[in-house]
């Protein structure tokens, strides 16, 4: 067995791990016990890399040679790299020819390598000439970057990981670490448990896991956080509780925002924010810890903000942004230990995307496109100006602007890289038009089975994680190798590599008889360019090198000479300005650009869940990731539920401006009366369904609002008013098999024909060590039979498999197949569809799922109407992902076990394991602890 360290390829945590590979496959995966960010750890994510790379996923969900489609909407055909390069280069050569370089537009990803994304951008800046590349990136953090750039003059997160253990308030907004940032979350369970003083206040709409721990959970009404940091302000300076003499020697511009913070009274501000008076003034005494303000004695104590999406996916997200960051600076709570606003990365190496200026309107190493000195220093760094060329100064077209641009016809040509825009980019009706429109769609993929992929006029396949070389950077601005444990199947290629192949033969198009820009033949001859464009910037990394970066992570800066990175910005009050202070950043509250209103009257709100990843490319392959949520759900207050006559597992219509989608309801009180809630990651991948229209559904953002701020260009997803009705779907089917792994993503894959047939239709992997598919589907009238016959087919209860138990009842629209294989002297069910009426869903799936005895149930299984079997309970939802513990295990564990609750939790976890490996299901044990009682 090889070993590889590495770095995980999901959030920005940035974990470092080691791939454990035999021969061309990896068998494991572990914590990296070297690594700064994690010291071993690793979440529910991290810890199944391993699975999503067999070779089984590669086979029938990896992308393993190029494809052309010749004809839109037809199959697709293999193609040949030489041949797929060259004709794509003529097409965009003629592209570029016909209607100039901005008729192409490049839209990549947070999750390429830094390596990858500088060839892009120099791709696309450098040698054709158009700023039109922009990434996912944009969706997650470019609010972050304007709000930095616009308060400390570089973007620059200032403050580390360690300060967790320095910081007095924890201040976590609009973000929900416990699932999204779960090894960080550890580290705050860490730093809880060594200082019990330690205050953690959390800013949510809705009360997560991250919320349920705090001291003080200010439930905010859905885009009032500048209200709520005005208001703060506000109280800060009523009480004398800000920094005068650091605001004096340090900062600018606070009269305006003074002035401005005089109205945000608490009155107003909990008006406006839907808080109570009493919790404001709390947070406010909590943040400024003031010496005797947070209940300590001596000098300021430390406060550490850590924010993600709820801040930044909004239309107003730079003056989020700068509103938190304002309280930092009137507080000087930024430059020491334990102080500062520390922004969190989505995404595993968005913050390498901006050290490249991987976005429309960012040059390289941190320089502005607006600047003629910076375009020339990337021009000379980039060789252009040996061709006597400069970059473009026009700023390219941002995320949602290049899409709208390409469904009006103004681009022409997509290169998509790395991401799937049908399923992550708001208002999806546009997304779907702009890539039909689009005259030529290429797809740089690992994976087949994304939904963009199928617009794809040709699909290139790219190296994925655990195969690939580079660097990435997390959130604390550390730098890690990421190294290839295997060599990349069939004939994918690395990201950088394509893109530097394409780019030579565009310049032999272009620019014949030019010196190549392009000279690269490894990761590394990227990376070293990419180093001198650093020299002298802030984020300057000319003492770094990949030698180094093997014996251990690195933060920036890390200047030529020194020999350790810098793990605090700004501790000696100097900010990137030109007079060196920060500047306050006077900006108005300004109200949701689509407020709730008579017509739709409920906001919805998007997040992570704790075992998936984006668009779930990966971890969606995974029955066992599946366990914590086995299906979509829209979540909503038990009082809305009643009000709307649902109960859980109803399906619901949920309607905004731009489109419908259909989903089961689920009651939750963690969600706010007019709320509702649905994941981020349900795409028509996993769901699907037909509006009035006979439109497929595409996913969540069917309804989601291309708004964006005007100053990041990031899209607010984080709110859209909606309108909540029942479905009236009554014809429902359930289908569930066991099948072997590559035969259960076949299926899957060939249930995306049949899932767009109906009103409503998910279909979900299950199963802890073997691989289960279930699919569900809902129609308003009872479909023709042939097409519950195709399903039949499709999970192994055709008219050929014999042994089938069957009921048919073509009068009533319904009928089930059964299919028992034998198992020593009983039989198991290993596939069942119920067509038509499901009421024997819970128990009939349980006795697949939990694999119990079936023998004795015999013609049972096909009695419409017979009651439950006392003997088959569900096994109800997964809470831990490793040890496959479920909440009635956990609950009746509980019920006999007494004392503190550190002591229940330590006897549970010695009874049943959960919780002792990953942790990432730590918060809901505990509160399980603190809710379940002792049996009498
Ligand atoms: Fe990966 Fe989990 Fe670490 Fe994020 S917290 S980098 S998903 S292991």
């Amino acid at each position: 067995m090889t070993d590889t360290p590495s770095t995980c390829p999901y959030c920005g945590v940035g974990c470092g791990v080691i791939i454990e590979s035999e021969g061309a496959q990896i068998t494991g995966v572990r914590g990296d016990p070297a690594h700064p960010a994690n010291f071993g750890r690793l979440c529910s994510k991290g810890a199944t890399l391993h699975l999503t790379a067999t070779a089984a996923i590669t086979q029938h969900a990896r992308l393993l040679q190029p494809m052309h489609r010749p004809l839109r909407g037809g199959p697709l055909q293999p193609a040949v790299w030489d041949n797929a390069l060259d004709a794509i280069a003529d097409q965009l050569t003629a592209t570029v020819q016909t209607h100039g370089p901005d008729a192409v537009g490049f839209y990549v990803s947070g999750q390429l390598l830094t390596e990858d994304y500088y060839v892009f951008n120099k791709l696309a800046k450098g040698l054709l000439g158009t700023n039109n590349i922009d990434t996912n990136s944009r969706l997650c953090m470019s609010s972050a970057v304007a709000g930095y750039k616009a308060t400390l003059g570089a973007d620059a997160p200032p403050a580390c990981y360690d300060d967790l253990n320095h910081a007095h308030t924890v201040f976590i907004a609009g973000a929900n670490p416990a699932w999204a940032h779960p090894v960080l979350f550890r580290r705050l369970e860490d730093a809880r448990r060594a200082n019990p003083a330690q205050k953690l206040i959390v800013v949510d709409p809705r009360r997560t896991e991250t919320a349920q721990l705090a001291d003080l959970h200010l439930q905010i009404l859905p885009g009032s956080d500048v209200a709520l940091c005005h208001g703060l302000l506000h109280l800060m300076l009523w009480e004398g509780w800000t920094d005068t003499a650091f605001m004096a020697a340090h900062t600018s511009g606070f009269e305006a925002l003074k002035a401005r913070v005089r109205d945000f009274t608490p009155k107003d501000t909990a008006r406006l924010t839907g808080l109570k008076e009493a919790d404001l003034l709390q947070a406010a005494r909590w943040f400024a810890n003031v010496d005797g303000s947070s209940g300590a004695s001596g000098a300021r104590l430390p406060t550490l903000s850590l924010y993600c999406q709820g801040l930044n996916q909004s239309s107003s997200g730079t003056a989020k942004n700068a509103a938190l960051i304002n309280l930092h600076l009137a507080t000087g709570q930024i430059g020491k230990p334990g102080a500062g606003p520390l922004s969190l990365t989505g995404q595993p190496n968005a913050m390498g995307g901006r050290e490249v200026g991987g976005l429309a309107n960012l040059l390289s190493a941190h320089r502005d496109l607006a600047n003629p000195a910076h375009r020339a220093e990337v021009a000379r760094l980039w060789g252009l100006d040996l061709q006597a060329r400069d970059v473009p100064s026009q700023p390219g077209k941002t995320a949602v602007e290049m899409f709208q641009a390409a469904a009006d016809g103004e681009i022409k040509a997509l290169w998509i890289a790395c991401t799937n825009p049908a399923q992550s980019l708001p208002d999806q009706a546009m997304v779907r038009r702009a890539l039909e429109r689009a005259e030529l769609v290429i797809v740089q993929e690992a994976y087949s089975t994304t939904a963009t992929a199928r617009f794809a006029d040709w699909l290139l396949p790219a190296t994925s994680w655990g195969e690939k070389d580079g660097t990435v950077t997390n959130s604390e601005r550390r730098i890690s190798r990421v190294r290839a444990a295997v060599a990349g199947p069939g004939q994918t290629r690395h990201d950088w590599a394509i893109a530097t192949d394409l780019a030579r033969r565009l310049e032999a198009r272009l620019r014949p008889g030019a010196a190549t820009l392009f000279p690269y033949d490894s990761a590394e001859s990227v990376w070293l360019e990419h180093r001198e464009t650093t020299r002298g910037r802030d984020l300057d990394i000319t003492g770094m090198s990949y030698p180094m970066l093997d014996a251990g992570p690195q933060q920036w800066p890390l200047p030529e000479g020194q020999t350790g990175g810098r793990a605090r910005l700004y501790a000696d009050g100097r900010f990137e300005t030109d007079d060196g202070r920060a500047r306050f950043l006077d900006t108005p509250f300004v109200p949701l650009a689509e407020p709730r209103d008579a017509r739709y009257p409920f906001s919805l709100t998007t997040g992570r869940l704790r075992d998936q990843w984006h668009g779930m490319s990966r971890t969606g392959n995974l029955g066992r990731l599946w366990g914590h949520q086995p299906e979509p759900s829209v979540d909503l207050h038990p009082q809305e539920m009643t009000r709307l006559g649902l109960k859980d597992g109803d399906l619901v219509q949920l309607s905004s401006r731009r489109g419908l989608l259909v989903l089961p309801a689920a009651s939750s009180d963690a969600v706010a009366l007019t709320q509702a809630h649905v994941a981020m990651h349900w795409g028509d991948e996993v769901l699907q369904g037909l509006d009035a229209q006979g439109q497929s559904s595409g996913g969540i953002n069917r309804l989601t609002s291309p708004v964006f701020c005007p100053i990041s260009k990031q899209p607010e997803l984080k709110h859209t008013a909606v309108k909540l009705q029942k479905a009236e779907l009554p014809w429902q089917l359930l289908a569930a098999a066991w099948l072997c792994e590559g035969e259960a993503l076949a299926l899957r894959s060939q249930l995306q024909a049949v899932m767009g047939q109906f009103g409503y239709a998910c279909c979900v992997p299950f199963g802890h060590e073997q691989h289960g598919v279930l699919l569900r589907a809902a129609a308003a009238d009872a479909p023709p039979p042939e097409r519950v016959a195709r399903i039949e087919a499709l999970f192994g209860l055709g008219p050929e498999r014999t042994d089938a138990l069957r009921y048919d009842d073509r009068r009533r629209h319904r009928s089930r197949a059964m299919g028992l294989v034998r198992d020593g002297d009983d039989a198991r069910l290993q596939a069942f569809v119920l067509a038509g009426d499901i009421r024997a869903e819970a128990w009939v799936k349980a006795l697949l799922m939990q694999r119990l005895p079936a023998q004795a149930y015999g013609r049972l299984l096909l009695m419409p109407d017979a009651q439950a079997p006392l003997a088959l309970v569900p096994r109800g939802r997964q809470v831990c992902t490793c040890f496959n513990t479920s909440a009635p295990m956990i609950e009746q564990a509980l019920a006999g076990t007494a004392g503190t609750e550190a002591d229940r939790l330590a006897a549970l976890q010695g009874k049943l394991q959960c919780g002792t490996q990953c942790g990432s299901c730590l918060p809901e044990l505990k509160r399980l602890v603190k809710t379940c009682v002792v049996a009498g």
